[in-house]
Protein backbone atom coordinates (compact mmCIF):
# COMPACT_ATOMS: atom_id res chain seq x y z
CA UNK A 1 0.00 0.00 0.00
CA UNK A 2 1.05 3.48 -0.43
CA UNK A 3 2.59 5.58 1.84
CA UNK A 4 1.94 9.34 2.13
CA UNK A 5 5.61 11.21 2.38
CA UNK A 6 5.66 15.21 3.14
CA UNK A 7 8.55 16.48 0.97
CA UNK A 8 10.08 20.23 2.19
CA UNK A 9 11.51 22.15 -1.13
CA UNK A 10 9.69 19.47 -3.51
CA UNK A 11 9.89 22.45 -6.01
CA UNK A 12 13.63 22.07 -6.97
CA UNK A 13 16.54 20.31 -6.57
CA UNK A 14 17.10 17.19 -3.79
CA UNK A 15 13.11 17.89 -2.76
CA UNK A 16 11.88 17.74 -6.18
CA UNK A 17 13.79 14.67 -7.14
CA UNK A 18 12.88 13.08 -4.52
CA UNK A 19 9.66 13.44 -4.97
CA UNK A 20 9.50 12.51 -8.34
CA UNK A 21 11.36 9.39 -7.40
CA UNK A 22 8.83 8.57 -4.71
CA UNK A 23 5.69 9.28 -7.23
CA UNK A 24 7.24 7.03 -9.73
CA UNK A 25 7.05 4.45 -7.04
CA UNK A 26 3.35 5.22 -6.29
CA UNK A 27 3.68 6.72 -2.74
CA UNK A 28 1.78 9.72 -2.25
CA UNK A 29 3.63 13.04 -1.94
CA UNK A 30 2.65 15.95 -0.34
CA UNK A 31 5.58 18.77 -1.45
CA UNK A 32 5.44 21.75 0.84
CA UNK A 33 7.48 24.77 -0.72
CA UNK A 34 7.13 28.34 -1.61
CA UNK A 35 5.74 27.92 -4.56
CA UNK A 36 4.54 25.03 -6.86
CA UNK A 37 3.64 22.77 -3.83
CA UNK A 38 0.36 21.18 -2.93
CA UNK A 39 1.19 23.26 -0.16
CA UNK A 40 2.43 26.67 -0.64
CA UNK A 41 4.05 27.70 2.56
CA UNK A 42 7.28 30.04 3.99
CA UNK A 43 9.17 27.98 6.20
CA UNK A 44 11.29 31.16 7.42
CA UNK A 45 8.62 32.04 9.87
CA UNK A 46 6.99 30.77 13.26
CA UNK A 47 3.64 31.47 11.53
CA UNK A 48 4.81 30.11 8.14
CA UNK A 49 5.77 26.64 9.87
CA UNK A 50 2.47 26.59 11.98
CA UNK A 51 0.41 27.42 8.28
CA UNK A 52 2.17 24.85 6.64
CA UNK A 53 1.92 21.95 9.83
CA UNK A 54 -2.19 22.43 9.75
CA UNK A 55 -2.60 22.47 6.44
CA UNK A 56 -0.14 19.77 5.60
CA UNK A 57 -2.17 17.62 8.15
CA UNK A 58 -5.82 18.34 6.94
CA UNK A 59 -4.53 17.17 3.49
CA UNK A 60 -2.96 14.34 4.22
CA UNK A 61 -4.38 13.11 7.05
CA UNK A 62 -2.08 10.27 8.57
CA UNK A 63 1.46 10.84 7.40
CA UNK A 64 4.02 8.36 7.22
CA UNK A 65 7.41 9.66 6.71
CA UNK A 66 8.82 13.23 6.06
CA UNK A 67 12.05 14.48 4.49
CA UNK A 68 12.72 17.56 4.98
CA UNK A 69 14.98 19.18 2.07
CA UNK A 70 13.84 23.00 1.97
CA UNK A 71 16.64 25.23 2.82
CA UNK A 72 19.22 27.96 1.48
CA UNK A 73 22.41 28.65 1.26
CA UNK A 74 22.72 33.01 1.06
CA UNK A 75 24.93 34.42 3.77
CA UNK A 76 21.87 36.53 5.19
CA UNK A 77 20.34 35.84 8.62
CA UNK A 78 17.25 33.99 7.08
CA UNK A 79 19.39 30.70 6.55
CA UNK A 80 19.52 30.18 10.00
CA UNK A 81 15.23 30.48 10.39
CA UNK A 82 14.72 28.33 7.24
CA UNK A 83 17.32 25.86 7.75
CA UNK A 84 16.95 24.85 11.47
CA UNK A 85 13.76 26.37 12.78
CA UNK A 86 12.23 25.93 9.48
CA UNK A 87 12.62 22.00 9.68
CA UNK A 88 12.99 21.23 13.56
CA UNK A 89 9.74 23.44 14.45
CA UNK A 90 7.61 21.84 11.34
CA UNK A 91 8.43 18.18 12.04
CA UNK A 92 7.24 18.81 15.89
CA UNK A 93 4.38 20.52 14.63
CA UNK A 94 3.87 17.31 11.92
CA UNK A 95 4.56 14.77 15.40
CA UNK A 96 0.45 14.00 15.95
CA UNK A 97 0.29 12.89 12.13
CA UNK A 98 2.88 10.71 12.26
CA UNK A 99 1.51 9.00 15.19
CA UNK A 100 -1.05 7.42 13.44
CA UNK A 101 1.54 5.80 11.09
CA UNK A 102 2.42 1.70 11.33
CA UNK A 103 5.80 2.86 10.38
CA UNK A 104 7.03 6.22 10.57
CA UNK A 105 10.40 8.07 9.81
CA UNK A 106 12.19 11.42 9.26
CA UNK A 107 14.83 12.16 7.77
CA UNK A 108 16.20 15.88 6.92
CA UNK A 109 18.96 17.19 5.07
CA UNK A 110 22.23 18.78 6.92
CA UNK A 111 25.41 19.41 5.02
CA UNK A 112 28.83 18.89 4.89
CA UNK A 113 29.24 22.46 5.97
CA UNK A 114 28.43 21.38 8.89
CA UNK A 115 32.04 20.36 9.77
CA UNK A 116 33.25 23.47 8.55
CA UNK A 117 33.91 26.84 11.03
CA UNK A 118 30.82 27.93 12.26
CA UNK A 119 29.01 30.21 15.07
CA UNK A 120 29.22 28.47 18.22
CA UNK A 121 26.89 31.10 19.82
CA UNK A 122 24.66 30.57 17.19
CA UNK A 123 24.44 26.69 17.34
CA UNK A 124 23.61 27.27 20.98
CA UNK A 125 20.81 29.77 20.63
CA UNK A 126 19.59 27.43 17.69
CA UNK A 127 19.84 24.66 19.96
CA UNK A 128 18.07 26.47 23.15
CA UNK A 129 14.89 27.37 20.48
CA UNK A 130 15.82 31.23 20.66
CA UNK A 131 15.57 32.00 16.97
CA UNK A 132 15.23 36.04 17.90
CA UNK A 133 18.93 35.61 19.66
CA UNK A 134 20.09 33.26 17.08
CA UNK A 135 18.81 35.82 14.36
CA UNK A 136 20.18 38.89 15.92
CA UNK A 137 23.65 36.81 15.82
CA UNK A 138 23.23 36.31 12.40
CA UNK A 139 22.81 39.63 11.58
CA UNK A 140 25.65 41.03 12.81
CA UNK A 141 28.29 38.27 11.21
CA UNK A 142 26.55 39.23 8.14
CA UNK A 143 26.86 43.42 8.77
CA UNK A 144 30.53 41.64 9.39
CA UNK A 145 30.64 41.29 5.45
CA UNK A 146 30.75 38.33 3.48
CA UNK A 147 33.60 35.86 5.44
CA UNK A 148 31.77 36.30 8.61
CA UNK A 149 28.24 36.29 6.71
CA UNK A 150 28.76 32.82 5.54
CA UNK A 151 29.64 31.09 8.95
CA UNK A 152 25.63 31.16 9.05
CA UNK A 153 24.64 28.09 6.81
CA UNK A 154 27.53 26.04 8.19
CA UNK A 155 26.04 26.90 11.72
CA UNK A 156 22.54 26.36 10.46
CA UNK A 157 23.62 23.12 9.45
CA UNK A 158 25.42 21.78 12.70
CA UNK A 159 22.69 23.02 14.55
CA UNK A 160 20.71 20.64 12.74
CA UNK A 161 22.67 17.90 13.11
CA UNK A 162 23.02 17.94 16.45
CA UNK A 163 19.63 18.07 17.38
CA UNK A 164 18.96 15.33 14.99
CA UNK A 165 21.75 13.44 17.17
CA UNK A 166 19.52 15.10 20.92
CA UNK A 167 16.06 14.35 19.64
CA UNK A 168 16.60 11.18 17.84
CA UNK A 169 17.07 9.55 21.62
CA UNK A 170 13.83 10.54 23.51
CA UNK A 171 10.75 8.95 24.41
CA UNK A 172 9.67 12.16 21.37
CA UNK A 173 11.55 10.34 18.37
CA UNK A 174 13.08 7.08 19.40
CA UNK A 175 10.38 6.12 22.33
CA UNK A 176 7.23 6.72 19.52
CA UNK A 177 9.39 4.40 16.90
CA UNK A 178 10.27 6.96 14.78
CA UNK A 179 13.90 7.13 13.19
CA UNK A 180 15.15 10.44 13.23
CA UNK A 181 18.18 10.57 11.08
CA UNK A 182 19.97 13.35 8.49
CA UNK A 183 21.85 12.88 5.28
CA UNK A 184 25.09 15.70 4.52
CA UNK A 185 25.53 16.03 0.87
CA UNK A 186 29.07 17.19 -0.48
CA UNK A 187 28.14 19.74 -3.74
CA UNK A 188 25.13 18.45 -5.32
CA UNK A 189 24.33 19.50 -9.26
CA UNK A 190 21.25 21.49 -8.67
CA UNK A 191 20.13 25.33 -8.57
CA UNK A 192 21.31 26.12 -5.05
CA UNK A 193 25.16 25.39 -6.55
CA UNK A 194 24.63 26.26 -10.36
CA UNK A 195 25.95 30.17 -10.14
CA UNK A 196 28.71 29.14 -8.07
CA UNK A 197 29.49 26.10 -10.18
CA UNK A 198 29.03 28.35 -13.52
CA UNK A 199 32.25 30.31 -13.06
CA UNK A 200 36.53 28.50 -12.55
CA UNK A 201 36.85 30.82 -9.94
CA UNK A 202 33.78 29.84 -7.85
CA UNK A 203 33.95 26.07 -8.68
CA UNK A 204 37.75 26.27 -7.61
CA UNK A 205 36.53 27.35 -4.35
CA UNK A 206 33.58 25.33 -3.99
CA UNK A 207 36.38 22.36 -4.29
CA UNK A 208 38.99 23.44 -2.33
CA UNK A 209 36.30 23.49 0.42
CA UNK A 210 34.56 20.12 -0.15
CA UNK A 211 37.22 17.65 -1.69
CA UNK A 212 35.30 14.68 -3.54
CA UNK A 213 37.51 12.05 -4.42
CA UNK A 214 34.74 9.90 -5.09
CA UNK A 215 32.62 10.48 -8.33
CA UNK A 216 32.90 14.36 -7.80
CA UNK A 217 30.07 16.58 -7.80
CA UNK A 218 26.58 14.50 -7.24
CA UNK A 219 23.41 14.41 -8.73
CA UNK A 220 20.58 15.32 -6.85
CA UNK A 221 19.13 11.29 -6.91
CA UNK A 222 22.90 10.52 -5.02
CA UNK A 223 21.21 12.21 -2.57
CA UNK A 224 17.36 10.86 -2.71
CA UNK A 225 17.88 7.46 -2.52
CA UNK A 226 19.34 7.56 0.74
CA UNK A 227 16.61 10.00 2.20
CA UNK A 228 14.24 7.60 0.72
CA UNK A 229 16.18 4.08 2.61
CA UNK A 230 16.55 6.20 5.66
CA UNK A 231 12.16 6.92 5.63
CA UNK A 232 11.56 3.33 4.04
CA UNK A 233 9.64 0.74 6.59
CA UNK A 234 13.20 -1.30 6.15
CA UNK A 235 14.63 1.36 8.52
CA UNK A 236 14.28 0.12 11.71
CA UNK A 237 17.11 0.60 13.85
CA UNK A 238 19.01 3.52 12.25
CA UNK A 239 18.86 6.61 14.71
CA UNK A 240 20.22 9.70 15.08
CA UNK A 241 23.13 9.58 12.30
CA UNK A 242 24.50 11.81 9.96
CA UNK A 243 25.14 10.37 6.73
CA UNK A 244 27.89 11.95 4.90
CA UNK A 245 26.91 11.25 1.29
CA UNK A 246 29.16 13.33 0.02
CA UNK A 247 31.95 11.73 -2.17
CA UNK A 248 34.37 11.18 0.64
CA UNK A 249 34.49 14.78 1.72
CA UNK A 250 34.16 13.73 5.41
CA UNK A 251 36.63 11.04 5.72
CA UNK A 252 38.70 13.39 3.30
CA UNK A 253 38.41 16.47 5.62
CA UNK A 254 37.96 14.32 9.56
CA UNK A 255 40.30 11.64 9.05
CA UNK A 256 40.15 7.71 9.84
CA UNK A 257 39.88 8.48 14.07
CA UNK A 258 36.57 10.12 14.73
CA UNK A 259 36.18 7.15 17.94
CA UNK A 260 39.14 8.51 20.32
CA UNK A 261 36.65 10.95 21.78
CA UNK A 262 35.92 8.01 24.81
CA UNK A 263 39.72 7.00 24.99
CA UNK A 264 40.92 7.04 28.37
CA UNK A 265 42.81 10.56 28.72
P1 LIG B 1 17.40 24.19 -4.27
O1 LIG B 1 17.61 25.65 -4.17
O2 LIG B 1 17.41 23.55 -5.60
O3 LIG B 1 16.04 23.78 -3.53
C1 LIG B 1 15.70 24.30 -2.28
C2 LIG B 1 14.18 24.44 -2.21
O4 LIG B 1 13.86 24.96 -0.88
C3 LIG B 1 13.61 25.43 -3.23
O5 LIG B 1 12.55 24.86 -3.96
C4 LIG B 1 13.16 26.59 -2.39
O6 LIG B 1 12.03 27.29 -2.90
C5 LIG B 1 12.83 25.90 -1.06
N1 LIG B 1 12.80 26.90 0.00
C6 LIG B 1 13.74 27.85 0.25
N2 LIG B 1 13.33 28.67 1.22
C7 LIG B 1 12.08 28.24 1.59
C8 LIG B 1 11.14 28.71 2.52
N3 LIG B 1 11.36 29.81 3.26
N4 LIG B 1 9.98 28.03 2.66
C9 LIG B 1 9.72 26.94 1.90
N5 LIG B 1 10.58 26.45 0.98
C10 LIG B 1 11.75 27.11 0.83
O7 LIG B 1 18.53 23.55 -3.34
P2 LIG B 1 19.01 22.04 -3.11
O8 LIG B 1 20.41 21.97 -3.54
O9 LIG B 1 18.02 21.08 -3.62
O10 LIG B 1 19.02 22.02 -1.52
C11 LIG B 1 18.18 21.17 -0.77
C12 LIG B 1 18.80 21.02 0.62
O11 LIG B 1 20.08 20.41 0.49
C13 LIG B 1 19.03 22.34 1.33
O12 LIG B 1 18.69 22.18 2.70
C14 LIG B 1 20.50 22.57 1.17
O13 LIG B 1 21.04 23.37 2.19
C15 LIG B 1 21.03 21.16 1.23
N6 LIG B 1 22.35 20.97 0.63
C16 LIG B 1 22.56 21.25 -0.68
C17 LIG B 1 23.84 21.08 -1.20
C18 LIG B 1 24.16 21.38 -2.63
O14 LIG B 1 25.34 21.31 -2.99
N7 LIG B 1 23.17 21.70 -3.48
C19 LIG B 1 24.86 20.61 -0.38
C20 LIG B 1 24.60 20.33 0.94
C21 LIG B 1 23.33 20.51 1.45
Amino acid sequence: MARTYVVTGSASGIGATTAAILRKRGERVIGIDLNNADIEADLSTPEGRADAASRTIELAGTIDAVIACAGISAPIPKTISVNYFGVTELLTALLPALAGSDAPRVAVVSSMASLQPNSAEMVEAALAGDEPKALAIAADLAAEGPASGYLVYPSSKRALARWVRRESITPTWAGAGIPLNAVAPGTVLTPMTAGLLGTAEGAAMVDANVPMPLNYHQPPESIAHVLIWLTSEENTHLAGQVIYDDGGADATLRGDDIWSWADAR
